[in-house]
């Protein structure tokens, strides 16, 4: 029996396919491929495949895509389309919800908190085993939580997300806004007094993000994990230092605070929602 993986983010599509024996990968432009093209070109040439998992950077709810950004995807109901049209399953969910469910399985820990910092600001949070999915699959969207007006616009039409402030793409906005040329790095942004305000509005905005998630999910574990924590690996002595300063005292007791170490968490995630981990959650909601 075959299996596919998938892992969308906002600029590349990664996919694993498992045939029992061996694993074949591939990695392209997300920007270039319809999803659903993508997916009808490996299944033309792998008609075996029994399960499809899917990672996506972007709103999710009972396998249907709500908000795609810088993804083509012709067909949103895409776990109706493929399971009525193949001989298939099909799970997909956000890639944060994803990435917590790998974190999870890692570190074996039933109440853990995941805070990625990448192109966006996302959070997702396990608590007693199960995963914290809200009405409509959008709870702990930590990046669109009120922080600070911005003279920018956030993608979901608000001018004030914490996003706009602790993110890579918020970082390369007020990059932009204040003419500093180049590639965002914090060595860059350490060179100009506008660029200083820059990184330490982002810190503060970090900060912030994490104090307000361990006070409300009180996890056991906080991973911090994503591009930009990946490159800056300060930022995880930072908010050990800080969290005492801004979160509930009795959420810090307990609480671990780590770095992600996992290579590819959409594809572990993906790999994942074929678990009793995810489809028991996902029964309890239906
Ligand atoms: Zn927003």
């Amino acid at each position: 029996m075959k299996k596919l993986f998938i892992d969308i983010g906002g600029t590349q599509l990664r996919s694993e396919l498992h045939d029992g024996k061996s694993v074949r990968e591939d990695t392209r432009s997300s920007r270039k491929y319809d999803l659903v093209d993508y997916i009808e070109l490996l299944l033309k040439e792998h008609p075996e495949i029994a399960f499809i998992g899917i990672s996506y950077a972007g709103q999710v709810h009972n396998g249907v895509i709500l908000s795609a950004p810088n993804i083509k995807v012709s067909t949103k109901s895409i776990k109706k389309y493929f399971e009525s049209s193949h001989d298939l399953h099909l799970e997909i969910d956000n890639d944060l919800n994803c990435a917590v469910m790998a974190e999870a399985d890692f570190f074996n820990c039933r109440n853990i908190a995941a805070l990625y910092i990448g192109t966006g600001t996302g959070s997702s949070v396990i608590d007693h085993g199960k995963l914290i999915r809200g009405t409509e699959n959008q709870a702990f969207e930590i990046g669109h939580i009120p922080h600070r007006l911005t003279p920018f616009t956030c993608g979901c039409g608000k001018n004030n997300c914490l996003e706009l402030y602790a993110s890579g793409s918020g970082l390369e906005r007020w990059m932009q806004h204040h003419h500093i040329d180049g590639a965002l790095s914090f060595p860059l942004l350490e060179q100009s007094e506008a660029g200083r305000k820059i990184k330490v509005q982002f810190e503060e905005a970090l900060v912030f993000a994490a104090s307000t998630l361990v006070t409300l999910a009180n996890p056991e574990i906080l991973v911090l994990g994503g591009g930009v924590v990946k490159h800056n690996d300060y930022l995880v002595t930072l908010l050990k230092t800080r969290l005492p300063e801004f979160a509930f005292s009795p959420s810090l007791r307990n609480l671990k605070i780590v770095q992600s170490t996992l290579q590819q968490p959409g594809i572990d995630g993906a790999r994942l929602l074929e678990s009793s981990l995810a489809t028991s959650s996902e029964a309890k909601d239906r």
